[in-house]
């Protein structure tokens, strides 16, 4: 049990709401929120969307006002980077310096996988940070008109909504057969296809990247079909990977994340939590990596807890995962865990009108419900996944709407 003072790497949301909860929990020692980035911790959803589109200031990004954030009384560096960890001496090292720890939340997130051979390319992008956006939000006020998106998962997905409000030309490109095709299944993939199409997004899927064309800046894109196309921007969206690096040769497992036990403790008085956690949710019985909002919400809060708790009082962090992503006029929701080759029923609405609710199913178990613009039955079926309904229950449940 952390007594005396708490070091958290990574001062984004998970970090943040670890600082947070630590304060509104009665911790009353020091507590030091680091984060590489100079930026007081901000929200990235609206990266990708609002702020992208020109339609937020930066200081609306805020995860928290500025008094709020005073009033948290925290050891608030940033630009300032965590370079090594010896979980044995407990220090942490900063600015080539030790420092020793007492608690340690480790909430460093990930960053962005790159396309080989555009490095140094002006008008090629990846999306993660605040000062990757505005210079996207830049380049398409600068008048960039032709805009490829490589990558239809949630970054091409949403980048390409925000771009055609811009009256942009996009061009999404995805290795598989359809958007979204190994988080939905193909069924609900090719729903997501057809809302881009529908608001003229030209989609080309089964389609790789074979070479990125131009001298000093990009100009063009060659397909593995064949295809050449001339390119003013370029947004690469092929995933991210864990920011684990520093954390090498430190005592902890590292293997797609930090490995925690099922109560997100790393090692005696080392917590992760965010994108960068690895940890054995009770409700799946498998090692799981979450990386959207909620989870590096919940899972700060539960990490910070865990520092204040003896072994005896901590409990398993067992969240239903659940996300938001909004394209066009479409709010798309998706809670639960669906694996792609589950049975899918759409039990509301209809998928033609990209207005719908569908359940995905398997051996007689409910286990993710997917919702466009159907905010209320997403939380409603969250519910029911959380209180482990199956499939017949959760079906008898939908039959009573429309
Ligand atoms: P991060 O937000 O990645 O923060 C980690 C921080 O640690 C970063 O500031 C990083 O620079 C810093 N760091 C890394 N290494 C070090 C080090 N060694 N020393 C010090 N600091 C370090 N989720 C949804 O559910 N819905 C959405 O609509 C949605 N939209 C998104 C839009 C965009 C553009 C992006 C990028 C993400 C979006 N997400 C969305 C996902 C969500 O924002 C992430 O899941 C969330 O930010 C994860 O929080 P985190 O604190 O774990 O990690
Ligand atoms: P992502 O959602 O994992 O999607 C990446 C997509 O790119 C996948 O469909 C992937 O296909 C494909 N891909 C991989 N390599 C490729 C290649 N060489 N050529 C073409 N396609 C390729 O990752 P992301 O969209 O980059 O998002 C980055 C992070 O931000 C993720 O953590 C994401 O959760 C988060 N984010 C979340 C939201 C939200 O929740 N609304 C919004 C924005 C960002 P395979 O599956 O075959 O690899």
């Amino acid at each position: 049990m952390v007594r005396s003072a708490v070091t958290i790497v990574g001062a984004s949301l998970a970090g943040y709401w670890a600082a947070e909860t630590l304060r509104r929990d009665g911790f009353e020692g020091r507590i030091s929120l680091i984060g590489d980035e100079p930026h007081a911790p901000y929200d990235r959803p609206p990266l990708s969307k609002k702020y992208l589109a020109g339609d937020l200031d930066d200081d609306r990004l805020a995860l928290t006002t500025a008094e709020k954030l005073a009033d948290l009384q925290l050891d608030l560096r940033l630009g300032c980077s965590a370079t090594g960890l010896d979980v044995a001496g407990r220090t942490l090292e900063v600015g080539g310096a030790a420092e020793p720890f007492d608690g340690l939340v480790i909430a460093t997130g990930t960053r962005c996988r790159t396309l080989p051979g555009t490095a140094g390319l002006a008008g090629v992008h990846t999306l993660r940070t605040r000062d990757d956006a505005a210079a996207i939000r830049d380049a398409l006020a600068d008048g960039a008109r032709r805009l490829m998106v490589v990558g239809a998962g949630f970054i091409g997905a949403e980048v390409a909504s925000t771009a055609i409000g811009r009256g942009v030309e996009v061009t999404m490109v995805e290795a598989l057969e359809a958007p979204f095709g190994r988080v939905l299944g193909v069924e609900m993939g090719a729903v997501m296809a057809d809302v881009h199409r529908h608001h003229g997004v030209d989609l080309r899927t089964g389609v790789g990247v074979e070479e990125v064309l131009g001298d000093g800046c990009v100009a063009g894109v060659r397909l593995s079909d064949g295809a050449t196309l001339d390119v003013d921007l370029l947004i690469v969206g092929i995933g991210v990977v864990p920011n684990t690096e520093w954390l090498e040769g430190s005592g902890l497992t590292l293997d797609n994340g930090v490995v925690c036990d099922g109560t997100c403790l790393a090692a005696p008085g080392v917590v992760a939590a965010g994108d960068v956690a690895r940890w054995p949710n009770p409700r799946y019985g498998e090692l799981m990596r979450v990386e959207h909002w909620d989870n590096a919400v919940q899972q700060g809060v539960h990490a910070a807890r865990r520092l204040l708790q003896s072994d005896e009082e901590a409990t398993p962090f067992a969240p239903v995962p659940w996300f938001w992503s909004d394209q066009y006029d479409r709010k798309v929701q998706l809670a639960g865990r669906p694996h792609p080759d589950d049975e899918v029923r759409v039990v509301a609405g209809s998928t033609a009108e990209h207005r719908f609710a569908a359940f995905y199913g398997r051996d007689g178990r409910f286990t993710a419900a997917l919702g466009m613009n159907r905010p209320r039955q997403v939380m409603q079926s969250k519910g029911l996944l959380e209180a482990g309904s199956s499939w017949d229950e959760a079906l008898a449940f939908a039959a009573e709407w429309d």
